[in-house]
């Protein structure tokens, strides 16, 4: 089996601004970063970084020689890879130091490679080999029925969604590789096992990978259903897990290894990913991988439960501090009282009413830090009815009066 990823190649020029540029307004800067993207790029990355043998078709424009570059370092063949006299598809993205940032997306050479250029490509392919795509080119339709006909199996990375993915015949794609957002769009559910059954129900034959960030990925064919906990990593930045989950997913197809190899591997892979800076440059060779995974503790599925709880709990609080009690939380997170008052215990480490005051408390101390708001007042807007109890309170918790506590500014 051959691999052909058939896809985009984007230049990101980053430049850091004081402030996003306004309508009408001009503004400088001296700060520019260049770096390589698109998920095609990416992907091919992956597979060739896997360790397994990947072809990346598709147009640069002279713009692209750092592309070519890192897509050559990597180990990727470029055989079909056509330089064309188009402005490389590219992202001028404006950043604050806040880190708020703006997009500005020229397709360029991706989304001007003619049929008679896929054609050609696609020609020196035949049955049983491999076509990788994304949504990041154009005529994406034509691409998945002439690879298909041609009884080539056709992996898809539906992204980014477009409604025209809609009318994509799914029965010609052998695997679909998809996240949260894009499996809502198909399917109008955001539930993983609504998902499935979508899946089982309408596409009897499709197998698919449907990644869920932080809480791993589930897989489905007609003969079964698996799913991965992700592993546990400081995540530092997050771009590329979906294309280095896809680009390893992809090469253990190649290696012939099994789908619950595949997407040990795969998420293993995309772990590393997240705990670098950076996209292209965070994707690891399958040695960092395979060394990774002697250490790597996947997120238990407890764990994430008390992650969800730990979180439902800390944005009721937030949300409900002058009004909160247990009664209300345990309604808002569909359990009894008895059990959500264990829960509070089990993972906050205190009662709910410890919670409750030690959350108000905290408030308080920051409006009298912050803020020119009289005590009576900080008393109110926390939630206390009785000055004394929240002076008593404070103390407890912070060893000095609120007074004192606002002279410490
Ligand atoms: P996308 O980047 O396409 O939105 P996901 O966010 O679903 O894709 O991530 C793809 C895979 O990357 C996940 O299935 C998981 O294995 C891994 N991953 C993503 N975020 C994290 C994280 N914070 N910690 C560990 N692994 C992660």
């Amino acid at each position: 089996m051959r691999i052909l990823n058939f896809g985009s190649c984007n230049i990101d020029y980053v430049y850091a601004v004081e402030q996003i540029v306004q309508p009408g307004q001009t503004i400088t800067t001296n700060s520019l970063e260049v770096f390589p993207g698109g998920k095609g790029l990416n992907q091919s990355i992956a597979v060739a970084r896997a360790g397994v043998p990947v072809y990346h078709a598709g147009y640069i424009g002279a713009d692209g020689t750092m592309l070519r570059d890192i897509l050559q370092e990597s180990g990727v063949d470029l055989t079909f890879l056509k330089e064309v006299d188009i402005p490389n598809g590219h992202a001028i993205i404006q950043v604050e130091a806040s880190g708020e940032n703006c997009i500005f997306l020229y397709s360029g050479t991706n989304k001007s490679i003619p049929k008679e250029y896929m054609d050609w490509v696609l020609g020196h392919f035949s049955e049983g080999d491999l076509l990788l795509l994304q949504n990041e080119i154009n005529d994406i339709h034509y691409l998945v029925s002439q690879a298909s006909k041609k009884g080539m199996q056709v992996v898809l990375n539906p992204a980014p969604f477009t409604q025209d993915l809609k009318t994509l015949d799914l029965n010609s794609i052998s695997y679909l590789l998809l996240n949260e957002t894009e499996a809502k769009e198909f399917s109008g559910t955001e539930d993983p096992a609504e998902f499935v059954s979508f899946v089982r129900s309408n596409y009897p034959q499709l197998k698919v990978v449907l990644t869920l960030g932080k809480q791993g990925c589930i897989y489905t064919d007609s003969q079964v259903t698996l799913a991965h906990p992700a592993f546990d990593v400081p995540a530092v930045d997050t771009t590329a897990a979906g294309d280095t989950f896809t680009g390893y997913f992809v090469a253990q197809l190649a290696t012939g290894n099994t789908y619950a190899e595949a997407i040990k591997f795969a998420s293993a892979a995309a772990a590393v990913t997240v705990s670098h800076m950076g996209a292209a440059p965070s994707i690891p060779v399958m040695a960092q991988v395979e060394e990774a995974l002697k250490t790597l503790k996947p997120h238990s599925a407890e764990n994430l439960k008390e992650k969800n709880q730990r979180k439902q709990i800390q944005d009721y609080l937030t949300a409900n501090l002058t009004s909160a009690n247990l009664q209300d939380l345990a309604q808002a997170m569909g359990y009894s009282d008895t059990y959500i008052g264990a829960c509070v215990r089990e993972i906050m480490g205190v009662s709910f009413s410890r919670l409750l005051q030690s959350m108000r408390c905290q408030t308080a101390a920051q409006l009298l830090l912050n803020t020119e708001l009289s005590i009576s007042e900080i008393i109110s807007q926390v939630g206390y009815q009785n000055e004394n109890f929240f002076r008593t309170k404070f103390k407890e918790q912070y060893g000095v009066t609120p007074n004192q506590y606002r002279k410490k500014r």
